[in-house]
């Protein structure tokens, strides 16, 4: 009778039944622990303990991610779906103490939430993810303006209103921001919501910053890690500005966001809008705005509220398994000798005579050249979607910092795989992105050095192409880190020129690769030069990082020579790896399988920790 109805068999049908028993009990399972977090969130609120303890969230991400894998359960997976959980239940235990400070928050009574557009809007999307932690039910409700939207609000129709007020690939939303000082209203809290970009050209994640805005302002106790958000005026005299930016640097509060404004009414003088990450309720934070009040003819305070883009405030990350405990050696300044040496080179941008410190390039979230040695690991080529994918989800799981993949293959025989071209960029991309991995890729051509760069976080310039100076010259014109490869016959000198060829056009993120040289010896693909390391951080303030895969040539070595390379003081190592090395397409004999990648990982960690 079910085939006949539902064209299922039998079996399709019981196995389907099962699966509904199983998310039944999941949804119990998560009602059950939302119970026991509503009794630590009480007991909490009525403590003072901390709201978040990091290291207790990573130890128990982990633990979950290897109680997942033991149960066949991908511990990536695991992993992302309790950070989901844990950002729920940090939101109601915060709720809790929201309350607490200002008990007429929680009277009960359906709130009224006014957004603008229409239902499944971003600012709808936003505001229930927002209220979503609530315990009070909310109505939603759509306005065609911001003036309307916010009007309501003013006139107590309702209660809170989500004003759009960044975009993170158009910029701050000027309206918005000149309704906010002239509505009066406080602001209450932010929520940041993605934007659907599919269907669009532009391939990045675009994110949309909404602040909430209500009537009257919240405390918050200072468990809760927050954000003040003023605006101000200054006097129209000589470094007036300076001056009032000056008070939060002397008390050490991190500015967030500034925006100016013209001032209503007075030609040429602005508005500054601040957002800073600081609590109102600190004594502190209040000397400080007491000291701002001196600098400015107009200061305003709208609110301070729960952050959602902080640091402290985001999910805690897997961290990488090398940390080490004291910093990288970085090298003496140099002495007078090797300035004057220097100083008859033909680089003077890349030159550490010009720059004494070291440079370090941010990548996503990803600091290179900093304290802790990197990871890049990765297919040699981007094959498929799947193998992508899995090579991106075992180097998230092992605390890689970033996925590498070519999609141009510069290939010696013209028969090899030569990549999958941009189709094997929107996989890379796609992968990185699902993980939270940024991602390198070589670029071939100066042609496409604008559209690879519009979906890679790192340009990859090959061995084969350090001296293609119409390539050098066209990465040197974009806003995009770099990594530029030893050439297999060039001398470092040479190798920090065409460093030089891109810094002259304006890009300064230069990630230096050593990946081994051509030598007489036969018994490597090629002679890792890690003599260069310490020379070369010598000579230049970039960061330099080795690809030992490249130069072995054969996977067996690969893992000895990564610690030698850490150990002469790079500052990361980019692997090749792949699922089944043996059905590679491209470069299989040197690429690492999982389980080896993994002891790599574990060595590397080892090594760090016994820095
Ligand atoms: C690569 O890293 O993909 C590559 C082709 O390496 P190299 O340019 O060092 O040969
Ligand atoms: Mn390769």
């Amino acid at each position: 009778m079910a085939q006949e109805l539902t064209g299922l068999s039998p079996e399709l049908e019981r196995l389907r039944r099962q699966l509904d028993e199983v998310d039944t009990r999941i949804v119990e399972e998560l009602a059950a622990r939302q119970r026991l977090v509503e009794e630590v969130g009480q007991l909490k609120s009525s403590g003072d303990d901390e709201l978040r303890d990091s290291s207790r969230e990573e130890a128990m991400l982990g633990r979950l991610a290897a109680h997942g894998r033991g149960a066949g359960l991908d511990g990536f997976f695991v992993t992302r779906l309790f950070r989901d959980i844990i950002d729920h239940s940090i939101r109601r235990q915060q709720e809790h103490l929201l309350n607490r400070e200002n008990p007429k928050r929680s009277q009960a009574r359906v709130l009224s939430v006014a957004f603008q557009g229409t239902e499944q809007a971003t600012g709808h999307l936003a505001a229930q993810r927002h209220f979503g932690s609530r315990e009070l039910q909310a109505i939603y409700r759509g306005f065609e303006t911001l003036p309307a939207m916010l009007d309501a609000v003013k006139s107590q129709r309702a209660d809170y209103a989500l004003l759009p007020i960044e975009n993170t690939t158009a910029g701050s939303i000027n309206e918005a921001y000149d309704l906010l000082a002239q509505m009066n209203l406080a602001v209450v809290g932010e929520e940041v919501e993605k934007i659907d970009t599919t269907d669009t050209e532009d391939a990045h994640d675009t994110y949309t910053r909404f602040l909430v805005v209500s009537a009257t302002p919240v405390r918050c106790d200072l468990r809760i890690p927050c954000k003040t958000s003023l605006l101000f005026s200054v006097r129209h005299e000589e470094g007036a500005l300076l001056r009032a930016l000056n008070v939060f640097a002397t008390h050490s509060l991190n500015l967030t966001k500034l925006e100016s404004r013209p001032r209503p009414a007075s030609p040429w003088e602005y508005v500054f809008y601040v957002d800073f990450e600081g609590n109102v309720a600190d004594p502190d934070v209040e000397v400080a705005l007491t000291e701002l009040a001196a600098h400015t003819v107009f200061l305003k305070v709208f609110g301070c509220y729960p952050a959602r883009t902080t640091r402290e405030s985001r999910v805690a990350e897997a961290p990488s398994p090398i940390v080490t405990s004291e910093p990288l050696a970085a090298p003496a300044p140099p002495s007078a000798s090797i300035v004057e040496m220097l100083e008859k080179k033909p680089y003077r941008l890349a030159s550490r005579a010009g720059r004494a410190e070291d440079t370090t390039i941010q990548v996503g979230h990803v600091l290179v050249g900093g304290t802790r040695p990197i990871v890049i690991a990765g297919p040699c080529g981007v094959e498929s979607r799947d193998q992508i994918f899995a090579c991106a989800r075992i180097a998230k799981e092992l605390g890689a910092d970033m996925l590498r993949g070519g999609c141009f293959k510069p290939r010696t025989s013209p028969y090899a795989f030569q990549g999958m071209g941009y189709e094997g960029l929107d996989l890379l991309e796609e992968a990185g992105r699902s993980v939270g991995l940024p991602v390198v890729t070589e670029v071939l051509h100066p042609a496409d050095v604008e559209r690879v760069a519009r979906q890679a976080n790192v340009l990859q310039i090959g061995a084969r192409n350090m001296q293609n100076f119409a390539l050098l010259k066209e990465i040197g014109r974009v806003d995009r880190p770099v990594m530029l490869k030893r050439g297999l016959m060039a001398s470092i000198d040479e190798w920090l020129s065409a460093a030089e060829h891109i810094m002259s056009q304006g890009n300064q993120q230069v990630i230096l690769c050593e990946r081994g040289i051509r030598t007489f010896e036969t018994a490597t693909r090629n002679t890792l030069d890690l003599t260069a390391i310490p020379v070369v951080r010598e000579r230049t303030h970039l960061p330099v990082i080795v690809d030992p895969s490249h130069a072995c040539g054969v996977w067996r070595w690969v893992t000895p020579m990564a610690e030698a390379a850490l150990a002469s003081g790079a500052q990361g190592v980019m692997v090749e790896i792949h699922p089944d090395p043996s059905k590679a397409l491209s470069d299989g004999p040197q690429a690492l399988s999982f389980p080896v990648f993994t002891e790599l990982m574990k060595r590397l960690a080892r090594q760090a920790a016994a820095r």
